[in-house]
């Protein structure tokens, strides 16, 4: 069973003030639906809900750092009490860090691995119990990404952190079978949003040319947000529980598949055009 009518249905985004997460929040909120938005910035947060609201849509916004296990604890606690138990849980929030692997500071490993993993499994572990007791169709989406299919050279913590998003799908996929929970896991390509446009700093392996040319690369041939959020949507009332989506998304999953080697020679190809690598 999967929620074909979205209306007065509860969203709640992670990561939602910004890219990905606010334009999924827009085209939620286009269905009629009740839109939560979780992110780091109260001000982000204002935004974000004055946009929603300016085009009709209804939001609510609570700050909390995904990666803090108390504090998405009272999140949900104060949510279950304002809004009652979700429809469905969008896990968007995400952080991407550029550098080799031997080059990449630990610190930043760690964090990347509290804020994509575990705060992917501190949303489902407080909002899944009141969703099930509720019962009725209801929703997790996982946002992972193309780079746990099809990984690039120097995001050697980011890809590890969306392979482990996906296999956690995967798992809470299949603990969930045969009960109205519709577990999904979206797999973006390249999106033009802040996620790279915003980095700053970096290994000390990567040059600050490399950088401008990948940032280049995405803000010319990344897709819009609007493009992954109409995929979520489309994913959410046809109960898809793969959903690529974007630029090469459908095509790097297949090709992992039938050749990994073909997928291999191909991914350092691209790589050295986008400037995910650098030209040797
Ligand atoms: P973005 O930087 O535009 O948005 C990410 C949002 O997450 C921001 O609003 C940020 O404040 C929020 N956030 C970061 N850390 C947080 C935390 N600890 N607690 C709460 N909120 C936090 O990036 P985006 O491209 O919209 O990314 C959204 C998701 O899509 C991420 O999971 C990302 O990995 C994934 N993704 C993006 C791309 C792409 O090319 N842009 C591709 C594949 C997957």
């Amino acid at each position: 069973m999967t929620n074909s009518n979205l209306k007065h249905k509860k969203v709640l985004i992670t990561g939602g003030a910004a890219g990905i997460g606010l334009a999924t929040a827009e085209a939620f909120a286009r269905q009629g639906a009740l839109i939560i938005l979780v992110d780091l910035s109260e001000a982000a947060l204002e935004k974000a809900r004055e946009i929603i609201e300016s085009r009709g849509g209804h939001c609510v916004t609570y700050p909390c750092d995904v990666s803090d296990w108390n504090s998405v604890q009272n999140l949900a606690g104060d949510i279950h009490r304002a809004q009652g138990p979700l429809d469905i849980l969008i896990n968007n929030a995400g952080i991407a860090y550029l550098a080799g692997v031997v080059e990449h500071p630990l610190d930043q490993w760690e964090k990347i691995h509290r804020v994509n993993v575990m705060g992917v499994v501190h949303f489902v572990q407080a909002f899944l119990p009141a969703m099930k007791q509720a019962g009725g169709p209801r929703h997790i989406v996982n946002i992972a990404s193309v780079a746990a299919l099809a990984p690039a050279p120097n995001m050697s913590a980011y890809a590890a952190s969306k392979a482990a998003v996906r296999n956690f799908t995967e798992v809470l996929a299949m603990e969930q079978h045969g009960s109205d929970m519709v577990v999904q896991c979206v797999y973006p390509g390249i999106i033009n949003t802040a996620i790279v446009s915003g980095i700053h700093s970096v290994g000390e392996n990567i040059s600050s040319r490399q950088l401008d040319k990948l940032q280049h690369y995405y803000r010319e041939t990344g897709a819009d947000p609007e493009v992954v959020a109409r995929d979520i949507v489309r994913g959410v009332t046809s109960g898809r529980a793969h959903i690529p989506t974007g630029p090469m998304a459908s095509l790097a999953g297949w090709l992992g598949r039938v050749s990994p080697r073909i997928l291999r020679t191909l991914l350092i190809r691209s790589s050295k055009k986008s400037g995910y690598l650098a030209e040797s």
